[in-house]
């Protein structure tokens, strides 16, 4: 049977809980174990599919088509092991289960109540397709105290009584901030925060504390004292430069060693953590400089609405040996003359994926810039999108070229797909049907074409990646746009949707329908971006 390590958070959100998570996973992991991580999220959306990016950060996409929380993508990347959709759950979708059973008669005759009936499908969901795997890790969303977070605390505890210590553990995650006027660190917050989870029946075995410096032994003694917890299960998180670094940190700091204690496992051996130190290293010491990338899209106030393609720029940077630095251009913001400013000292430039017209035309005059610059441009779903009505417009002369996501026309350019193809079955969805989980998700074929510069990255002529989107290229304007210089290098198996549009006569201009970044892990970098810092290095160092 899996062991289970639930983790909290206290004090203050944004601790970096899904990154302990995901690190704690990897050191596990290189002990030989095998691992799950999940995410339950308290708030009340069915899934974070209809949030803004700007306010909850990205919208992280698996393979089977889940819309999932972005520390996914932290799980994924530090595990290897590919997330599902009964990996992240919310009290939306929990309720619009419960409700579902209600009105289809299965409470009937009794009254239907959060214990236990609501903490029965939190239980069943955390329990749910774990036989196989050594270590369960999974993370409650929010800090302890939010009253939407109460279900899945009180879900918590009751497993930790059922299935019992050997089985079950208790991580919680708190700042120990430094004031700097008493030149101190405080633990005062972590008391109160670990008193908190008390109140509401959760003894934590280990209380993992971030901090900017180290924590002397005298405040860990006090921290174990008043939150009756070991000495050595105080453990220190303390700022790092690279979050690869985080693995190895927490085995130096004895993490593993007091996780494997606890439920009686071996523990003398070292873990494997070779392949994290290669890693920092090539990540902390770039031997070819830095080069730089601008990002043009429209959430570029917070840098979590991009956190993957962030990290798979990163791993990219890291495969050759750059440091990549990204360059924030807000495409709502500037004028077209502002560009050549703008983009001056820039190496490559990416267009991700959006949705919504705002910031539109500031997205197309970049492609356009990047194609009569010879500039690396990486357009990734509406980037794609409007490279193609870009090219449309200025290269084809179809001047009303447009997506109907942004102007209702009969036989646009991009249009909204209502029918495709997923394997043998059909979907099928109406322009006026729910904007939730109705879009093409997850992970589709796509048939690469000899010859072209994708199929040269990829080294291969099928691929599968993951799509977020309910526009597509219209496959009707293939051949037009085609005379007029680009080339659609990716199609679906069935050859209906365009997947993959490049322009051969510019050094390097990829369009991708999908969302590469997704697929990207620092141990297996993704093709197209590993290329793409490849192309925008060859840029810096032509025109220097
Ligand atoms: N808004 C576009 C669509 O829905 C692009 C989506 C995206 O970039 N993820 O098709």
């Amino acid at each position: 049977m899996a062991r289970f390590i639930f983790i909290t958070g206290g004090v203050v959100s944004s601790l970096g809980k899904g990154l302990a998570s995901a690190s704690l996973a990897a050191v596990l992991q290189a002990r030989g174990y095998s691992v799950r991580l999940r995410k339950l999220d308290p708030y009340l959306n069915v899934d974070p599919g209809t949030m803004s990016p700007t306010q909850h950060g990205e919208v992280f996409v698996t393979d089977d088509g889940a819309e999932t929380d972005l520390d996914l993508g932290h799980y994924e990347r530090f595990t290897d092991v590919d997330a599902r959709q009964g990996d992240n759950v919310t009290t939306g979708r929990i309720y619009s289960n419960l409700i579902a059973k209600e009105r289809r008669g299965d409470y009937l005759g009794g009254t239907v109540q959060v214990i236990p009936h609501v903490t029965d499908l939190i239980k069943a969901f955390i329990l749910s397709n774990t036989e196989d795997t050594d270590f369960v890790l999974c993370e409650i969303g929010g800090t302890v105290g939010d009253i939407e977070a109460l279900p899945f605390f009180e879900s918590i505890r009751q497993l930790g009584f059922e299935l019992g210590k050997d089985h079950a553990i208790y991580v919680h995650l708190t700042l120990v901030p430094y004031l700097p006027a008493a030149k101190e660190l405080k633990t005062k917050p972590t008391q109160h925060s670990v008193k908190e989870l008390r109140e509401i029946g959760i003894q934590p075995d280990i209380v993992l504390c971030r901090a900017d410096r180290e924590i002397p032994a005298n405040e860990k003694q006090k921290i174990a004292l008043f939150c009756n917890v070991a000495e050595e299960c105080v453990i220190s998180a303390l700022d790092v430069k690279s979050i690869y670094q985080v693995p190895i940190k927490y085995h130096e700091e004895g993490f593993d060693i007091q996780i494997l204690k606890h439920f009686n496992l071996p523990h003398e051996n070292k873990p494997n953590i070779k392949k994290w130190e290669n890693l920092v290293e090539r990540d902390l010491n770039p031997e070819s400089g830095e080069v730089n990338i601008a990002v043009v899209g429209k959430y570029t106030g917070l840098a979590d609405a991009y956190k993957s393609l962030l990290e798979a720029l990163h791993h990219a940077g890291m495969a050759n040996g750059v440091k990549v630095k990204i360059i924030w251009v807000n495409a709502r913001s500037f004028l077209k003359e502002e560009l050549p400013q703008k983009l001056q000292n820039v190496h490559g430039i990416l267009v991700p994926g959006g949705f919504g017209e705002d910031g539109v035309k500031g997205k197309i005059a970049a492609a356009t810039y990047a194609r009569e610059n010879n500039i690396p441009y990486f357009g990734i779903c509406l980037g794609m999108q409007l490279a193609i009505i870009e090219a449309a417009r200025n290269l084809a002369g179809i001047e009303k070229a447009n997506s109907s996501e942004f102007k209702k026309m009969d036989n646009p350019v991009v249009g909204l797909m209502t029918e495709w193809e997923k394997g043998d079955s059909k979907e099928t969805r109406s322009a006026d049907g729910d904007l939730g989980g109705t879009m093409r998700l997850g992970a589709y074929e796509c048939k690469l074409k000899r010859g072209t510069l994708a199929r040269s990255i990829y080294k291969k002529d099928l691929i599968w990646e993951r799509h977020r989107h309910r526009y597509e290229v219209n496959v009707d304007y293939k051949q037009t746009l085609e005379e007029a210089g680009l080339v659609f290098s990716g199609m679906s198996p069935d050859g209906n949707l365009p997947e993959i549009v490049e322009n051969p006569n510019h050094p390097w201009f990829i369009g991708v329908q999908f969302h590469p970044e997704f697929k990207s892990r620092p141990f297996e970098v993704h093709p197209l971006f590993k290329d793409f810092i490849r192309a925008s290095l060859e840029k810096r160092d032509t025109h220097s």
